[in-house]
Formats: structure tokens, sequence, C-alpha cells
């Protein structure tokens, strides 16, 4: 939780100020004012026995039109305790080019090295840049990136994508609404659907940052396909996340792995047992986002029971959110509290009417489709 390890990184601080600063030759280092180095933990318990890990497939370097090294990309999701990444620069667009050599597989070659001196997973990745519509596809997993096609787009579409899936690629639509003022760009398009038959489509990125492409998940949940979530990040995260607040973190996809390796992560990925996640909203598959969500609240056995003037009996429970996702509960169903903020690793206290075997809320920052949140019942 980030409280606490700054309350932690704060006492680090005052140990360097009890030392004597460092004199060497004449400077003084003021050591305590840098920023301690420190990996986050981001707290999900575990979801029926599968690990969440915490993924962001989707992200840019100068090797395409990003504004960073791939080196601060390493960095970034080392400290933000993210379990799992990929570059995916764009194979057809280099603004870049001048200063930066054209080479599809470099970004992700020069942080191998450090994303596994880092604890980190790096799956190989790149972005299938076509015109929209049908507009960008991620491709993860690959083996060569060079081998995808190089033309401006028009003609070859079909042959790049199918190229990525030759490779065994888990290959999902990007941002799909992106662009709603060009015509098709939102719609389920025959290309899609071509893609989709031939078993070449496996996800779609319903989060993109800080837009939650709300058709993408009925896509997804009607045609059985991943729901992903990424940042698409091209600038540093510092610059387009205030990560100053308890709840905000990059927006990523949780998902749902036997194990903390890339073999499992493929398996669920093309399982579906994903959630996507931008910091204060949950987006996924009904059985997915509950089972997330049921492991991480959880009622306790009711501690008070007070007396009304009415006859009637009021029961006091806490309820707690053992994670650091942030929850906002509206009740549907029974008498008791009707509305509950649940900050990251805290409980409220909620109160019911005696006598009722059960209660219900919505989660209202929970979509599993584009109209409808995750309802949760707690038997009391
Ligand atoms: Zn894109
Ligand atoms: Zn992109």
């Amino acid at each position: 939780m980030k409280t606490k390890l700054l309350i932690l990184s704060s006492f680090v601080g005052f140990a360097f100020l009890a030392q004597a600063q460092e004199i060497s030759n004449g400077v003084m280092r003021f050591n305590e004012l840098r920023k301690p180095i420190y990996r986050e933990i981001i707290n999900i318990p575990e979801v029926n026995g599968y690990q969440v890990l915490k993924c962001d497939f989707h992200t840019h370097t100068v090797f395409s039109d990003g504004q960073v090294w791939p080196t601060i990309r390493a960095q970034e999701v080392w400290e933000e305790g993210l379990d799992a990444t990929a570059i995916t620069d764009h194979i057809e667009y280099h603004p870049h080019k001048k200063f930066v050599e054209v080479n599809h597989n470099r970004s992700h070659e020069l942080i191998e090295e450090l994303s596994k001196k880092n604890n980190v997973i790096l799956i190989k990745g790149s972005e299938i840049t076509r015109q929209t519509p049908p507009g960008h596809f991620n491709a993860i997993f690959i083996k060569d990136a060079s081998s995808f096609i190089e033309d401006n787009a028009n003609e070859k579409d079909w042959e790049a994508v199918m190229k990525a899936f030759e490779q065994d690629a888990f290959i999902f639509w990007n941002h799909p609404g992106w662009r709603p003022n060009i015509e098709g760009s939102y719609e389920w398009l025959p290309f899609i659907e071509e893609l989709y038959k031939k078993n070449a489509l496996h996800g779609i990125e319903v989060i993109n940052g800080f837009g939650f492409h709300m058709k993408a998940l009925d896509w997804c949940v009607d045609k059985g396909l991943t729901v992903m979530g990424s940042t698409d990040i091209h600038n540093l995260i510092a610059h387009d996340y205030d990560r100053s607040k308890e709840y905000v973190h990059r927006t990523m996809t949780l998902v749902m792995a036997k194990e903390r390796t890339p073999e499992s992560i493929r398996e669920a990925l093309k399982a579906g047992r994903t959630v996507a996640w931008a910091s204060k909203y949950l987006a996924g598959k009904e059985e997915n986002v509950k089972n997330l969500v049921n492991a991480c609240i959880k009622l306790l056995p009711s501690h008070f029971t007070q007396e009304n003037q009415n006859g009637t009996k009021t029961n006091f429970y806490e309820i707690q959110n053992n994670s650091d996702l942030y929850f906002e509960l509206e009740l549907t169903s029974g008498k008791g509290t009707q509305k509950i903020t649940l900050y990251p690793m805290s409980s409220q206290l909620i109160s019911a009417e005696a006598g009722q075997q059960s209660i219900s809320y919505d989660v209202t920052n929970a979509y599993v489709r584009s109209n409808k949140f995750l309802n949760i019942s707690f038997s009391l």
C-alpha cells in the first residue's frame, strides 16, 4: 500500500539525515534528498488459487513514436510493482528515424537483461498500425517483429496480422473507439469478423489509458474475447498519471494466472481470465470481475446489535477491502447502508436490519457490460 511505503521511506530518509553527511574530497552529498528507490507492492489476494498478475502489454519508446528510451520503461514497471510488460512499438511509424535506427526488435532487446535482473516478465510484442478502420493491433508473444509487413498499410492489412498469427502471437485489437469521427472505426467490421473467424483475434483493448471503450466490453463478453487494459504510454508514466493519489495506478490488465511465468500468462490470456483496471475502475467478464471482487471484499460476522425504539433491531458489520483496488457499492436489495466507499486496504462499518438472510450491492465502479455493474450479495 502506498501510504505505508511512503512512511517507511521517510524513515529511511530520516536514517540518512541522522548519519553524518558524506563528505569526500571537499564535496558534501545530501543523499537524504534523493528519491528513495523501492518497488511498490500492489496488494491483490489470490483469486480461486490464481495469482493476480499486474500487466501492461501496450507501451511505446523512441523506437516508434514514444518519448523515452526503453530502459525508462523497464524502470517504471519495476517501481510500480508490475509483474509483466511488453514494449509494443509501431511497426510502420517511426517519427524519430532520423536519429534512432529503425529496428523492430531493438527496444525489446535493450531491456531483456534489465527486466530479468528486476524480476519483471518481458513479453515480446509490437503494434501493427494500419489505417483506421480497422486500426491498430497488438501482437504479443511474437518471435520476430521485423518479419511483419512494412508497407503503408492500405492493401496488406491482412497479411501483417496473419504474419503475427503465424508466429503464434496473442493478438488484440487496440483502442477501437479512438477515432469516433471516422466512419466505421468503432464497428465490428468484416475485417474484424474475418480475423475472429480465423481465430486470429484473441482480445480487445477495452480500456486504453484513460479511455473506456464501452462497446468493446460487450463484444468481448458476447464473442468470448479477452478483455485487455493498457496504458499505450508514450510519455513518462509520471507525466500522465497522478500517482500521488492513493488509488491511481497506470491502466493495466489483471491476469489471473496459475504461476508467475510467461507460459502461465499466455494460458490465462487465451482462457480469458483477465480484468482491465484503470485506477478506480474495473471492466471485465462478469465471472472474472465477480471472482476478483469476492477475493478482495470480506464481510465479517456482526459484532453489535442495536435495539431500536420501534422494536426492530439493527446489526452492525465490518466490511473489509483486503486489496489495493477501490470499490463503490450501492444497495440494490435488502435494508441496510445505502452507499459504501471502500478505499484500498481499509474497512468500513455497515448496518443492516436484523432478520434478513442477505443483502446485495451494485459495485458501481466495476463494469461487466457497457450498461451493467457487477452485483454482489452477502449472506447475513
Ligand atoms: Zn495504437
Ligand atoms: Zn500504441
